[in-house]
């Protein structure tokens, strides 16, 4: 299968259209300030791999911040990695905030990543000790299994386990 990043895209007047279509009612602006968290399908939904939000467009899926970087700026990213930086909150990869976009290469993705203090990753989802506390303390105030997984942009599967100590037994 081929993945989202490297299709080349629609036309932007395709894409003008399928965004005037469906993607405004796919946005939640609420759920972190400045961001727009994109509450629509992704790959990776069933909790393995890493989880990029879709848009469907003349019945192909797309990376939704690879189209809204094209249709924003009107610069197709071509081999180019769409980056996040979603200063002051944490960079989540739903987000498609243009102004939150950036364009890098795979490596400036990964130092990136990295000097924002991300973990090398081995498959599994990332999410930090402290995450996981705030995530288990929402969950018992009340809060719902789908918002902690927009919030986090973590699969639903992934917080279900967190949040019943199936995974990070370890942490308090
Ligand atoms: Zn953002």
């Amino acid at each position: 299968m081929i993945t989202p990043r490297y299709l080349p895209l629609p036309s932007i007047d395709d894409i003008a259209v399928a965004i005037l279509k469906n993607f405004y009612e796919r946005i939640d602006y609420k759920i972190i300030p400045e961001c727009r968290i994109w509450i629509g399908s992704h790959s990776g939904d069933n909790g393995y791999g890493r989880r990029v939000p879709l848009i469907k467009i003349n019945s192909i899926n797309y990376s939704t911040t690879r189209i809204i970087y094209y249709h924003h700026y009107k610069v197709n990213p071509g081999p180019l990695v769409v980056c996040h930086n979603c200063y002051p909150n944490s960079d989540n990869p739903s987000c498609v905030n243009p102004k939150h976009l950036w364009l890098g290469t795979q490596s400036d993705n990964l130092l990136d990543y990295f000097a924002k203090g991300g973990q090398p990753s081995f498959g599994n989802q990332q999410v930090s000790d402290d995450q996981v506390r705030e995530i288990r303390l929402a969950y018992a105030n009340g809060e719902k299994i789908m918002n902690l997984s927009r919030k986090y942009d973590l699969s639903r599967w992934t917080i279900n386990k967190i949040v019943h100590r199936k995974t990070f037994k370890h942490i308090d």
